[in-house]
């Protein structure tokens, strides 16, 4: 689950890492309530969207930049004015945009130098890392693929946290010493507990800053969160905002399914992630495009089956199903049932191709087979994955 970086920040100050001074405000109606939280003097707009490069972004209007620095609150207003409701394309929205509906206003820093600064899960070690470099506010995908030498990495180990030498070992990579390092230690100290305590998958720092005074603040604030640790985090789970996702996602994990959108046309219904993965790639060998991942998981109810074809029927870029089961605790005739309910209710004008396999598989196709609806059975996997594509257009 991702969060706005205004959301972050409020995290951030409870957890003692320092960021400028800031106030968010949802209307038109609330931008000057928010502004006179503020002092008097430069200003930040920052559109809330969850995604990165805002700064770079472009709005649908042609309007460039979705962090903007402004001289005063009152041209403040005005720009925010010019943000609110309109949607703004970054490399990391996609095409479509997002539609900004907040914006949070904070006090604009004097930048001495920018830093990047980022705690996550490191896979291959299980362990979570700490990535930090001298090359801030830039992408570090780019300083990444360029100059890889100036991108530190310090793995934690989680039964003894972040241990002080690492701490040193990190600033002096960094090239903080006198008020910086203590300020830096003191951060880089507090962003890696609430990292721990807030089951954090990620908590990205582009840029950190140090100030011509010797602070170190962190300017931008991006964390996501390990959905699979949410039920011990409610007051996290109280800052998800559902504008930011799919609908068809959001609807779906009201039904406990594991669905993704795609691109392409072919609506998979699959149970099992492995099986849901190879159903993708089987379409795409046999030239088609997926339109989703779905995975109902072993144990589905008629009632998840029918959330979960509806969620498929209700996507207009649909233009034909693949329903792929391969029972093991799975009941086939679940599978048939629910899809069966499914269309009766919401109808099917589209072409469904079905390839049932293992527990309760016969009841599942006589099912199908009573039912009367126009479905086309496939054999084995590669069948029935060359059925639908031929099928969609
Ligand atoms: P992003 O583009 O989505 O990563 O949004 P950021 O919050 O990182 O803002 C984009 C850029 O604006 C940053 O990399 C900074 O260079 C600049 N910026 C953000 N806040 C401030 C500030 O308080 N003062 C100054 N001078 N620049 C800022
Ligand atoms: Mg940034």
């Amino acid at each position: 689950m991702n969060i706005h970086e205004y959301q972050a920040k409020a995290l951030f100050e409870k957890f003692g890492v320092p960021v400028p001074k800031g106030a968010a405000a949802k209307t038109a109606e609330e931008f000057a309530g928010a502004l006179a939280q503020l002092p008097e003097g430069p200003t930040m707009v920052k559109s809330q969207i969850h995604a990165g490069g805002r700064g770079k972004g472009t709005f649908t209007d042609g309007t460039k930049g979705g962090v903007k620095f402004c001289k005063t609150k009152a041209d403040a207003l005005e720009v925010a004015k010019g943000m609110l409701g309109k949607t703004l394309v970054t490399v990391q929205t996609g095409p479509a945009g997002r539609k900004v509906q907040t914006v949070y206003f904070t006090v604009a820093s004097d930048i001495k130098k920018e830093y990047y600064l980022a705690v996550l899960l490191d896979r291959a070690s299980s362990r979570p890392v700490i990535v930090a470099s001298t090359e801030g506010g830039v992408e570090i995908e780019k300083v990444a693929h360029e100059t890889p030498e100036k991108i530190f990495k310090v793995v934690v180990d989680p039964a003894y946290g972040l241990a002080d030498f690492q701490v040193r070992d990190l600033l002096t990579r960094l090239g903080l010493t006198g008020a910086e390092a203590k300020n830096g230690g003191r951060l880089l100290r507090a962003l890696y507990a609430m990292y721990w305590e807030t089951d954090a998958a990620m908590i990205e720092v582009n840029p950190l800053i140090t100030t011509p005074t010797g602070e170190v603040l962190a300017l931008d604030a991006k964390v996501s969160f390990d959905d699979n640790a949410l039920f011990r985090h409610p007051e996290i789970v109280a800052l998800r905002d559902l504008n930011e996702e799919d609908p068809k996602e959001v609807e779906a994990s009201k039904h406990g399914l594991s669905y993704i959108a795609l691109d392409g046309n072919i609506a998979c219904l699959v149970n099992g992630a492995g099986l849901a993965m190879s159903t993708m790639d089987i379409i795409k060998h046999f030239g088609g495009n997926p339109a989703n991942f779905l995975d109902v998981g072993g144990g589905a109810s008629k009632a998840q089956v029918v959330a979960a074809f509806k969620i498929i029927l209700g996507d207009p870029n649909v233009k034909g199903i693949f329903v792929n089961i391969f029972g093991g605790i799975m009941d086939c005739n679940v599978i048939a049932s629910g899809i069966v309910e499914a269309v009766r209710e919401v109808g099917l004008s589209l072409p469904l191709v079905v390839r049932l396999e293992g527990n309760n598989v016969e009841a599942g196709k006589a099912t199908l087979a009573a039912s009367g609806l126009p479905i086309v059975s496939g054999g084995s996997m590669a069948d029935a994955a060359q059925k639908i594509v031929k099928l969609v257009p």
